[in-house]
């Protein structure tokens, strides 16, 4: 009875290290890694321990005698990811475990370290640096409430990917641990403020805004971007008042990326599945007087160049009503007779199996269409389709639709007084250490990790090798002397926060926050209701500490 990886697999690779039998590949040391759509189990030489299922995150790995009917198709694709063998020869060889990655060795103590931005990037890093004794940590995000993109990026109906929030509740109630919410880096404190109480500030703050399509017609009401649409899904604060219009039959998303899959499939779904969900509920009322019945998740290349991943595809076909057109059909034959390597074949099996467009249907539907290159979105006061052209040839066609929406990528933002790459939209640097471009040389004490470094690629767990790397830099740069030791003593540091920005919150006030939305879902058996505003969210922390906001770090950090 092998062990299986299913689609919240979040290739964050403790698994990998859990395994007695090194039977979990890509790990992170291998080539393949980065590349990988997920993780996979040697079902040869899993000896069904079940250790990789405790280790896992966000509750991916179940033996397989325990997977659903729509996740039967796991225990295949597992199985793919190795070569095919006589029985019982077990490959790779199970005699050694995965290399694990050396962890830092800081040398002396009292390291400090900042960390902006509470996301996945953030806490990974926090939770390497706490690896250490001697090193406290003050993780700083603009809003009272953390975890970035897992709260305001994650689609809804994907809880049990947001379930890694409990590896994250876990790190930041270690030993030296400090939140500062709701004060923002760049707003109520300057980097230089940062370095005067800190060895060094590590940027962990994605990439906030989205890749823009530049094309006549963007901006027309009805027109915006997947990314601010998943935003709004999730209740973040800053797109709680910017709905989607579903007052129409159609919708087209361009680009065909997981986001865009999340965003199709939620406009979708019957809004009675999502009512089960943390949803914001300003969106659940949207989507149950929703007109739309079509999503066309509008792709520039062909079928075999599709941008989202087999897992996501897998999960979208199980729980939506995904069509093609005769035509992309085609596309799908003619891409399988040339198809090389093996998730790229499972991705268009699945896809020939699609029903046509032309039969009837009974629910909303997403139509995956090919070869579009969107041109100019068309309307006056506001948008009512796109022309797109046919990729490779002049030949024009449009789309009928009330709402356009942008699913190209997410777009990285400068970050004041560091170089910026504005044509990939990264901060500069050297394994995690940010660098001047034109003098080639370190920006003392300033490092990066998660998407602001590599760009908006991977999965969650991606999050944890690339915080490692930068960690293992920073320490390496601490202990060779390199960082500057921080003006200020480490007290002085709550004051100025407290001073600068005198709504911050910290670790009670966030419990406070988060034990409400809980309460607010518990009666209509709804992970949590989440607050929409600061100033609701601002209220039920101060519930918990009416007389101040932001009690300091622990007395156990003794900071
Ligand atoms: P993405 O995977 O990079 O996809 C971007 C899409 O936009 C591609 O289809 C791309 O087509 C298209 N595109 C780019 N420029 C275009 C243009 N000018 N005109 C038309 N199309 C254009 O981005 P994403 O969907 O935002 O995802 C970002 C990352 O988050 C990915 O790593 C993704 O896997 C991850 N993510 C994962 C999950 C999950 O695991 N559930 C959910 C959400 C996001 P080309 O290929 O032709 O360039």
């Amino acid at each position: 009875m092998p062990h299986v990886i299913t689609q919240s697999c979040c290739s964050d690779g403790s698994c990998v290290y859990s395994c007695p039998v090194n039977c979990i590949h890509p790990s992170p040391d291998e080539a393949d890694f980065a590349r990988a759509e997920m993780l996979y189990i040697d079902p040869v030489a899993c000896v069904d321990c079940g250790a990789c299922v405790s280790a896992c995150p966000v509750g991916a790995i179940l033996p397989d005698s325990r997977l659903t009917p729509e996740q039967l198709p796991f225990a295949a694709i597992n199985a793919d990811h190795y070569p095919p063998r006589p029985d019982g020869v077990k490959v790779p060889p199970t005699s050694k475990l995965a290399p694990v990655l050396p962890a830092p060795r800081l040398r002396g103590r009292d390291l400090r370290v900042a960390i902006v931005g509470s996301g996945p990037a953030g806490m990974y890093a926090a939770d390497e640096l706490l690896t250490q004794s001697g090193v406290r940590v003050n993780v700083f995000d603009k809003l009272p409430t953390p975890y970035g993109l897992v709260r305001a990026g994650v689609a809804p109906d994907h809880q049990s990917t947001k379930s890694i929030t409990r590896l994250f509740d876990r790190i930041s109630a270690a030993r030296g641990f400090t939140y500062y919410l709701n004060a923002e880096v760049g707003h109520h404190l300057s980097h230089d403020d940062l370095l005067e109480h800190h060895h060094a500030v590590v940027y962990a703050v994605g990439a906030p805004g989205d890749r823009r399509l530049d094309i006549d017609g963007m901006g027309l009401p009805g027109s915006g971007s997947a990314t601010e649409t998943v935003a709004w899904i999730n209740g973040h604060p800053d797109f709680a008042d910017q709905p989607a219009d579903l007052s129409h039959e159609r919708a087209v998303i361009v680009g065909n990326g997981n986001v865009a899959l999340d965003v199709a499939r939620i406009l979708t779904s019957d809004p009675e599945t999502l009512a089960v969900t943390d949803i914001s509920d300003a969106a659940l009322r949207e989507l149950r007087n929703s007109a739309v019945r079509e999503v066309v998740v509008a792709a520039r290349r062909d079928p075999a160049d599709s941008a989202f991943t087999l897992p996501e595809l897998l999960g979208l076909v199980a729980h939506a009503e995904v069509v093609l057109d005769t035509e992309d059909h085609a596309l799908v034959r003619r891409d399988l007779g040339t198809a090389g390597d093996a998730g790229t074949i499972a991705k268009l099996e699945i896809l020939a199996a699609l029903p046509d467009s032309a039969t009837e249907s009974t629910r909303p539907r997403i139509r995956l269409a090919y070869r579009l290159t969107p041109q100019r979105i068309l309307g006056g006061a506001r948008v009512n389709g796109v022309e797109f052209t046919r990729t490779g040839s002049g030949e024009t066609s449009t789309v009928d639709a009330g709402l356009v929406l942008s699913s190209i990528g997410y777009r990285g933002a400068p970050i004041a007084g560091l170089p910026f790459d504005d044509a990939a939209a990264v901060v500069p640097n050297r394994a995690g250490s940010v660098v001047n471009p034109v003098t080639g040389r370190p920006v003392t004490g300033a490092y990066v990790a998660g998407w602001i470094k590599r760009g908006p690629t991977g999965f969650i767990g991606t999050n944890k090798s690339c915080a490692m790397q930068t960690v293992s830099t920073l320490v390496d740069d601490f202990n060779a002397g390199l960082l500057r030791d921080p003006a200020a003593r480490p007290a002085a540091l709550a004051r100025l926060v407290r001073s600068r920005a005198p709504g911050v919150v910290d670790a009670a006030g966030w419990r406070a926050i988060d034990a409400a939305e809980v309460r607010r879902g518990a009666a209509s058996g709804r992970p949590r209701v989440k607050f929409t505003s600061v100033p609701e969210m601002l209220a039920a922390a101060d519930s918990a500490r009416p007389a101040r906001r932001f009690s300091g770090p622990s007395r156990r950090t003794g900071a």
